[in-house]
């Protein structure tokens, strides 16, 4: 291990160069300066990673193999562990993510979590006999066996790549698959690293990891995504994005796993302790609010609106952000400038559809360079406007005021994503029976935190189809065999 990072890709055991030599710029998006280069595949490297990873899948054991299967990933997760420190300011440098966060969820957590899905191996009943059954006279006994489904191509966004990564790497190579990685072309380092650690550190056999970068997402992207060769599709992005892929997808009636958008509510009900709630608020700025989870629009009972408006407030203007590298900031820049013009541009939007912003609403000028935008509130949020449907994937508020109970539950469900939210109240029981009516896939209630390594996390209506972590997110990867045999 000489270098800080990895410029090249893995494909069939070996660290290579995209064909022709071909490079784009890693850029840091605090500093505007490149860290580095990259491989830029074209779509023959991609058609290599696949034919490579249906060879591994086809022709070696490591679909059947479990204990070398647990062997190799207990390597993998011990290299990680071993060089995570050097891994760590990569993280900052090409996300823009800060330090503090990759000590939890984007980065350190996500390695020790590792181990659940490892565990798998021993403790998934890969085998179960459902007895006898007779059919047209002949009684036999049936056999449920799961197997993995195959190759696996793994689709990852910028905001939080080494932990998504990892989300998909482990279940999917647990599972028995082989896989074709394709980062988002901003945060390349955080998968080429883990194909070094495959390469250098892990006896994987050649083909069962393949790392694909590439500054066009679309031609090698759609080269996966549209492959017979492919089993699977694993997939963390955009809404529009999950849809192409879906389409694609149909071609060859693939499965397609999607993690999508979100516009989550935090429903404060009106008996709360807001002293003890609204603080917090502040929160949705964390990271710049580039994650998908995040409680994007808080509604405020009427009765105490003005109270709760002011709370919100004093959190946003205090919230610490800026250089990314500085343990006291919790958020940084905007990945690229391109998302920095999409946030400053729904910040205009909901200006003019006439909502009021209290606090911030334009870039961070008091930095030189860096992708920055201020931490912005928008108070009296129209329900039906634009700021309270799209995902902004930015550091705004939309505050939407509401007469009770029910008026919330239909505001917080007026979204044609469902992906997470959270409700607070006096009483559990009547946060509880109010966060059962909210139809997302993940809630928090009185503050419980619903993330686990076992927990299942997806999205309904447009926020996804299926589920990652947990039981369920292990099964994504696995087809079912059904074996009658006779019975004795
Ligand atoms: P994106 O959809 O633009 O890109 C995601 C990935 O898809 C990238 O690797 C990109 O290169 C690739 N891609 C783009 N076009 C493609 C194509 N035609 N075929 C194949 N691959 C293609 O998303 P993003 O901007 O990188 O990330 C932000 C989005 O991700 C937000 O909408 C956010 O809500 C969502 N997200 C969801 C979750 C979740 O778990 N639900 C988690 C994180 C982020």
């Amino acid at each position: 291990m000489t270098s800080t990072f990895e410029p090249r890709m893995l494909i069939d055991g070996a660290l290579v160069e995209a064909e022709g030599g071909a490079t784009y710029d890693n850029v840091n998006p605090a500093t505007e300066e490149v860290i580095g280069p990259v491989a830029d595949a074209g779509v023959n490297d991609m058609q290599r990673a696949i034919r490579a990873a249906r060879r591994a899948f086809d022709e070696t054991d490591w679909a059947t193999d479990r204990a070398f299967r647990k062997a190799c990933l207990v390597q993998l997760r011990e290299a990680l562990e071993k060089h995570k420190e050097e891994l760590r300011p990569q993280i900052v440098a090409e996300v823009g993510a800060p330090i503090a966060l990759t000590y939890a969820i984007q980065q350190d957590t996500c390695i020790e979590d590792m181990q659940w899905d490892i565990d798998m191996i021993d403790r998934y009943e890969w085998e179960r006999e459902l007895g006898v059954h007779e059919f047209f006279g002949l009684r036999s006994n049936r056999l449920v066996v799961r197997e993995p489904i195959g190759v696996a191509g793994l689709i990852t966004p910028w905001n939080f790549p080494f932990m998504l990564n990892l989300s998909k790497l482990t279940p999917a190579l647990a599972a028995g698959c082989t896989v074709v990685l394709k980062p988002a072309p901003d945060t390349p380092y955080s998968a080429t690293w883990i194909g070094r650690l495959v390469a250098q550190e892990t006896d994987i056999p050649p083909g069962v990891v393949n790392v694909v970068t590439s500054a066009d997402p679309a031609a090698v992207g759609e080269e996966l995504t549209g492959s017979p060769l492919v089993d699977m599709i694993s997939f963390t992005g955009s809404t529009a994005v999950g849809k192409r892929i879906a389409e694609r997808g149909a071609a060859t009636l693939k499965r397609v796993f999607l993690e999508l958008g979100g516009k989550s509510a935090n429903i404060v009900l009106d008996d709360a302790d807001f002293s003890a709630v609204l603080p917090g608020t502040g929160m949705v700025c964390m990271h710049s609010g580039q994650g998908c989870a995040i409680t994007t629009r808080l509604l405020l009972p009427r009765s105490r609106y003005d109270e709760g408006v002011e709370i919100v407030r004093q959190a946003f203007e205090q919230f610490p952000y800026g250089d990314p590298t500085d343990f006291a900031n919790m958020a940084g820049p905007l990945v690229n400038a391109k998302q920095r013009e999409r946030v400053l541009g729904y910040i205009e939007k909901g200006k003019a559809e006439g909502a009021r912003c209290l606090v911030g609403g334009g870039p961070a000028t008091q930095f030189e360079r860096g992708y920055f935008v201020q931490p912005t509130l928008f108070v009296d949020v129209d329900p039906d406007s634009t700021i309270a449907q799209e995902e902004i994937f930015g550091p705004v508020l939309a505050v939407i005021p509401y007469e009770d109970d029910d008026d919330a539950v239909r505001i917080a469900n007026n979204s044609r994503y469902g992906l997470s939210g959270s409700v607070s109240s006096g009483s559990l029981d009547r946060a509880l029976a109010v966060a059962r009516r909210i139809r997302t896939g993940t809630v928090s209630v009185n503050g419980g935190q619903w993330y686990g390594p076992d927990s299942p996390f997806g999205g309904y209506k447009e926020s996804g189809l299926g589920r990652e972590h947990g039981v369920q997110g292990f099964e994504e990867y696995l087809e079912t065999k059904t074996i009658g045999l006779p019975a004795s």
